[in-house]
């Protein structure tokens, strides 16, 4: 527990927050001013601490909304795919390489241009599932430039326009189409290295993933444990039931090695904060599988209740659900994760 402990006396403070207005959030689809306000306010999206204290926030915002802190973590590997520079207090960045051709094939898919103008650049084209896009101050924009595929800081402006996505998981978090319309942007990082560069932050939101996909067991682990020792069935407690403690014992045990990957992780990569794009992967793959195993089981253990919508356990599933397709989908990362497996094994 070298690092899990660290913000845990921000819980108390992000409860005060997220739970009164994690439902609204869910419900009208988009994070309030004041909410992130207040955030900013306790220091939650402060990103000059360590990786593991980033992690630790990321994963007990996610106990109340996984949706907020999805975007702290969109607004950190943004910064980090942009080379960790100063920001103003306020200010939130978004990453924007999906296009609609498809996330997964990147280099095929990729439209979006950038052109030069004696000093100036333009940016044009269209992303899709750009997450924070109503929140940001500026878009971090993956464009062929001269060079090829290059990473741009594009500015909030009129040239900018987004339309909200409704999805049904991580709702909140600003998912949405963006169109860059001669949007004025300034060159960040190697030109022509933009998709490793990219990857910087997405290996950091794949790990950021597994954070989100605990502080989602934290929440239904709560669930489950409080509804199981107040209801009595038959005569007994549920807690009582083999079936109800092999379901927490699994639960657990999938948090206990998550945490302890991620730490591993999180350790490995020091000061960096680039992290080991395999185990970054088997992560992202295992929480996924553990958040969703966790919240379907919350959703179970309230039998009818759980079922209703807007209710916790019912939210949960969704943003659980969400996990297995943000930051590249779990095919994908099957894929890459059999690749490294082979390579090991030859
Ligand atoms: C909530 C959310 C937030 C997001 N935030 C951002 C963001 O901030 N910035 C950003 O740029 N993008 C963002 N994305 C986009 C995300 O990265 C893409 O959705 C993801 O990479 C998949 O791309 P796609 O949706 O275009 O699906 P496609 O690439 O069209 O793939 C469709 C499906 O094909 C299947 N598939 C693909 N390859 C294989 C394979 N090799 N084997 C078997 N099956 C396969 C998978 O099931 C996959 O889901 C976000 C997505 C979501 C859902």
């Amino acid at each position: 527990m070298v690092f899990w402990s660290q913000c845990e006396e921000l819980d108390g403070t992000v409860k005060s927050v997220l739970e009164p207005v994690a439902a609204d959030i869910d419900r009208e689809n988009i994070i309030p001013e004041d909410v992130l306000n207040q955030l900013f306010d306790v220091g939650v999206f402060d990103l000059g601490d360590s990786l593991g204290d980033l992690l630790c926030k990321v994963r007990v915002v996610a106990r109340y909304s996984p949706a907020v802190a999805h975007t702290l973590l969109v607004h950190a590997g943004s910064w980090l795919a942009l080379g960790r520079p100063e920001l103003g207090r306020g200010e939130i960045l978004a990453l924007s390489i999906t296009e609609p051709g498809g996330g997964t094939d990147l280099r095929a898919s990729l439209k979006t241009k950038a052109e030069r103008e004696g000093e100036a650049w333009y940016i044009t084209g269209t992303k899709i599932f750009t997450s924070n896009a109503p929140y940001a101050s500026d878009y971090v924009v993956l464009a062929v430039g001269p060079a090829g595929p290059s990473l741009y800081r594009v500015s909030r402006s009129g040239n900018v326009k987004y339309e909200l996505l409704d999805l049904i998981g991580l709702r909140g978090t600003g998912a949405s189409i963006v169109h860059y319309e001669r949007a004025g942007g300034q060159p960040v990082g190697t030109p022509g290295k933009g998709i490793k560069e990219a990857l910087k932050g997405i290996n950091l939101g794949r790990l950021g993933y597994g954070a989100i996909a605990l502080g989602i067991i934290d929440a239904s682990l709560r669930i489950i444990v409080e509804k199981a020792s107040s209801t009595v069935i038959f005569g007994r407690e549920l807690l009582t039931y083999q079936g109800i403690k092999w379901r927490i014992a699994d639960i657990h045990m999938k948090a206990r090695a998550l945490e302890d990957l991620i730490e591993a992780i999180v350790s490995r990569a020091g000061d960096t904060w680039i992290v080991d794009p395999e185990r970054a992967a088997i992560v992202k793959v295992m929480g996924a599988e553990a958040a969703q195993k966790a919240s379907w089981a919350a959703v179970q253990i309230m039998g009818g209740r759980g079922l209703a919508r807007w209710s916790k356990p019912e939210r949960l599933q969704r943003d659980a659900r969400a996990l297995d397709i943000g930051e590249g989908a779990r095919e994908v990362l099957l894929d890459y994760i059999a690749s490294q497996a082979v390579k090991a094994y030859t």
